[in-house]
């Protein structure tokens, strides 16, 4: 943050419906920081198959390094399997900045909305993913990558859980759980993963002591998917390693409507990326119809970490301001094509943007 109390956020448009839909979670965080008299400076960056063309990689080092000089980010989504050859499938962008800033949290929040069907309206859910080991081979720091063969018809899989990470996304977990209903379950497979899923229980039990307010308990991943299904207004905030985060948010993010709308925060303890769990969706890119809920959503859980951090409630109103809009344009029935409303990307913004400035 400037001196003056703004603030500096690097945005990353990406690939596909990424120049649609970033441009617009931009102007609708503006105009509600503007309300709360905040000043935003964006500062562009290039990023995706535009960067390739512009800089010879998805990802400039000129990019990595204005990252390091700025707190928070908005990063659209990439396609890299349409990068050309060369450019290789297995290296994501967004892999690549999550690694380099060790964003170890990804927080992703299903709540049903009105206005969008929902397959359990009484959903509220925050997963609090542990985002840099695990069962996640490809995103393995420790061990490189985790996946080998020691002959033509064996493969095997490195799954990897540390007490310093586990005690990281706990704590993110269990502070979370303070701002909303003070719940936290802890999810693993301890009765067959034993070592790793069972480390990772006992750390977040151990973290669990230093937060007596803050009610815990703890299932099976296979007995937490059929919960999630049977009776999801139990859970408030849900912690889990890499791969059993990774299902599970997009089952709460279906179970709450869509994952066209479903909004997420990658974080380290100093730095925030906005990024919504939708990838580039290529079929519908450059048509103006592309759902930007799921980007300003984002956007506004990056102002609201900031102010958690920092106690700026003047941020918190900005990120309160941009919720309510999107979630009174939704109740108003206006909605994109695929939550099957009529509206434009540019239209739907357009009522979010007319709603900021009235409310
Ligand atoms: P990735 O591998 O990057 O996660 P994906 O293959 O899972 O991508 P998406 O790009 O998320 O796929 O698209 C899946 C489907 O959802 C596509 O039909 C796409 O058009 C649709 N979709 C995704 N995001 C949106 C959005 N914001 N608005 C409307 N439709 C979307
Ligand atoms: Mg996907």
């Amino acid at each position: 943050a400037s001196s003056d109390g703004g603030l500096q956020i690097g945005v990353m448009n990406g690939d596909g419906i990424g120049p649609e839909i970033v441009p617009a979670a931009v102007a609708v965080a503006d105009a509600a920081a503007a309300r709360a008299g905040i000043r935003i400076d964006w500062v562009e960056l290039p990023f995706g198959a535009r960067a390739i063309e512009s800089h010879g990689t998805p990802i400039p080092d000129e990019t990595l390094e204005a990252l390091s000089g700025l707190d928070l980010w908005v990063l659209g989504p990439h396609d890299s399997a349409a990068y050309p050859a060369g450019f290789a499938a297995d290296l994501t962008p967004g892999g690549v900045i999550r690694k380099r800033f060790d964003l170890f949290a990804n927080l992703r929040p299903a709540r049903a909305l009105p206005g969008v069907a929902a397959t359990a309206p009484g959903i509220d859910v925050l997963i609090a993913r542990e985002n840099s080991e695990g069962l996640y081979a490809d995103r393995n720091m420790a061990v490189g990558s985790g996946e080998f063969m020691p002959t033509p018809d064996v493969a095997l899989s490195v799954g990897v859980i540390t007490r310093a990470a586990t005690e990281r996304i706990a704590a993110e977990a269990f502070r979370a759980a303070r701002g909303r209903s003070g719940h936290v379950t802890i999810v693993h497979k301890a009765n067959v993963l034993r070592l790793t899923t069972g480390l990772f229980r006992d750390v977040c039990r151990e973290v669990a002591v230093r937060y007596p307010d803050v009610r815990v308990d703890d299932f099976h991943v296979d007995a937490m998917a059929a919960m999630l299904v049977r009776r999801p207004e139990q859970f408030d905030v849900v912690v889990t390693e890499n791969l059993f985060g990774d299902i599970l948010s997009d089952l709460a993010g279906e179970l709450a409507g869509s994952l066209g709308i479903a909004a997420s925060v990658n974080c380290s303890s100093s730095r925030a990326m906005a990024q919504a769990a939708h990838g580039a969706a290529p079929d519908i890119a450059g048509q103006g119809i592309a759902n930007p809920v799921a980007i300003i959503g984002s956007t506004a859980m990056l102002l609201r970490w900031y102010a958690d951090r920092t106690g700026r409630a003047d941020v918190r109103a900005a990120a309160d301001r941009i919720d309510t809009a999107v979630a009174t344009t939704l109740a108003a029935g206006v909605c994109t094509r695929d939550l099957g409303g009529v509206a434009t990307t540019a239209g739907f913004t357009e009522r979010v943007l007319a709603d900021i400035a009235t409310s």
